[in-house]
């Protein structure tokens, strides 16, 4: 059996795609004996005079079963002797159980995961407010970790929980693992860490978003909602993903009506009022765009999003993420403050828009501006890949 705790580290997209990272520990238990250092036997020491073996025999054994039950009750007595909070272990990983999991489409399911003892990790922290956070999960076979992106708690969320949007990936360790446990197992977690430090001064969002790359949007949403115009541009494969997302301004690219339609939304978007996604109102709700939507609400009018789905076709083209940088935010009324751009999502999907983040002195970092938005004119605006 492999011990509770290993020196596990953190493994990306980047990582798990070509190198596996998988992190064994070996167990190496030598007996050390130099060479020319002779063994020491001493002889046994014979029974002190007048007393008999057998008796002595029976008082050992009887000795150790009373302090087997003295122990036996003390934990009855005290719990499980840690005074109920939840150890963590050498490498930092605390033990939750997994108490829910709503799925979301085919692929994509939400996990609740609760502290197993009083107390789980430090989430609830001033700082975390205003950052994208992450959390690892442990595959305890295989002793590798994933990590996975905090959904923003919902108000009637318990301080000890946390939520998790886990897309299966085809051939995915990790994913997989997780989508086959049963509810009530134990799933040990790592964190979180501060994947990005939302600026105090920021002013103007616009979130590029693929897949399970729109949680991170949830974040910024929640952070700077009121404060700053955020637009997020989420793309599935299928509207399973974000069903009944109906967009705010942004639509069919695609076609040659969308064309003529396109006026110039307060965010600096072509706006196609009269074609709103009615046809797939009438289905459940994807949760994410649930939230997304409460999320929206509290934005006081600055927050707006916009849906793709790559089986209907409607992608999300370079020409609409420009405007939005181009266009003027005539609602905001401080115009001065930081203009991010993040882009969001699987390996492929920041690849193709902002190019590969890269790895140096054994750290993944931003790397130079690539992909598609590098021949855009994004004076003023930083790109931040997620
Ligand atoms: C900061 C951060 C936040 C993240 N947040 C989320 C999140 O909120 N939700 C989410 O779902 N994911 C998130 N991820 C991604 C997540 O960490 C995992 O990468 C993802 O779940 C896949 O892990 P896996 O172990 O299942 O797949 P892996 O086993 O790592 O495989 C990934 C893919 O590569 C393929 N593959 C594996 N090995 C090979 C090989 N040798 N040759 C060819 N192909 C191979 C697999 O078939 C699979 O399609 C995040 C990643 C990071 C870095």
């Amino acid at each position: 059996m492999r011990p509770p705790s290993l020196p596990l580290q953190s493994c990306t997209r980047l990582v798990a795609r070509n190198t596996p990272a998988r992190i064994y520990q070996r167990h190496f238990s030598q007996a050390i004996c130099k060479r020319g250092q002779q063994p020491r036997y001493e002889p046994p020491k014979p029974p002190p005079k007048g007393s008999d073996p057998r008796l002595a025999r029976f008082a050992k054994v009887f000795g150790i079963f009373i302090g087997i039950s003295i122990a036996f009750a003390y934990r009855a007595v005290k719990g499980t002797g840690d005074g109920g909070k939840t150890p963590v272990s050498a490498a930092g990983f605390v033990r939750y159980n997994l108490v829910g999991r709503e799925q979301v489409s085919s692929t994509s399911s939400i996990f609740t995961l609760r502290a197993a003892g009083t107390t789980g990790l430090d989430i609830d922290v001033d700082f975390l407010q205003r950052a994208i956070t992450s959390v690892q999960l442990k595959q305890p076979q295989l002793q590798i970790a994933r990590s996975y992106t905090l959904l923003p708690p919902l108000p009637d969320q318990r301080a000890s929980d946390i939520r998790l949007l886990i897309r299966r990936e085809e051939g995915g360790e990790v994913s997989n693992y997780l989508h086959r446990l049963p509810l009530a197992t134990e799933i040990e977690v790592r964190g979180p860490n501060v994947e990005y430090a939302i600026p105090q001064d920021v002013h103007k969002v616009v979130f590029l978003a693929g897949g399970t790359g729109v949680v991170p949007a949830l974040q910024v949403v929640k952070a700077v909602a009121g404060e700053a115009d955020v637009h997020v541009l989420w793309a599935n494969r299928r509207r399973e993903d974000c069903q009944s997302g109906v967009s705010d301004t942004v639509q069919p690219s695609n076609t040659w009506m969308a064309t003529l339609l396109g006026i110039v939304s307060p965010f600096g978007g072509s706006i196609t009022p009269t074609n709103p996604q009615v046809t797939e109102v009438t289905t459940t709700p994807s949760p994410i765009v649930t939230h997304l939507q409460d999320l929206k609400a509290s934005g006081a009018g600055r927050v707006a999003v916009d849906y793709f789905v790559d089986d209907e076709d409607t992608r999300i083209a370079l020409r609409d993420a420009t405007k939005l940088v181009r266009g003027s935010f005539s609602t905001a009324a401080n115009t001065n403050g930081r203009k991010i751009l993040f882009v969001s999502g699987p390996e492929g999907f920041v690849k193709h828009w902002a190019g590969p983040k890269v790895w140096a002195n054994g750290v993944e970092v931003q790397g130079p501006l690539g992909g598609v938005l590098a021949t855009a004119d994004l004076k003023g605006w930083e790109v931040v890949k997620l």
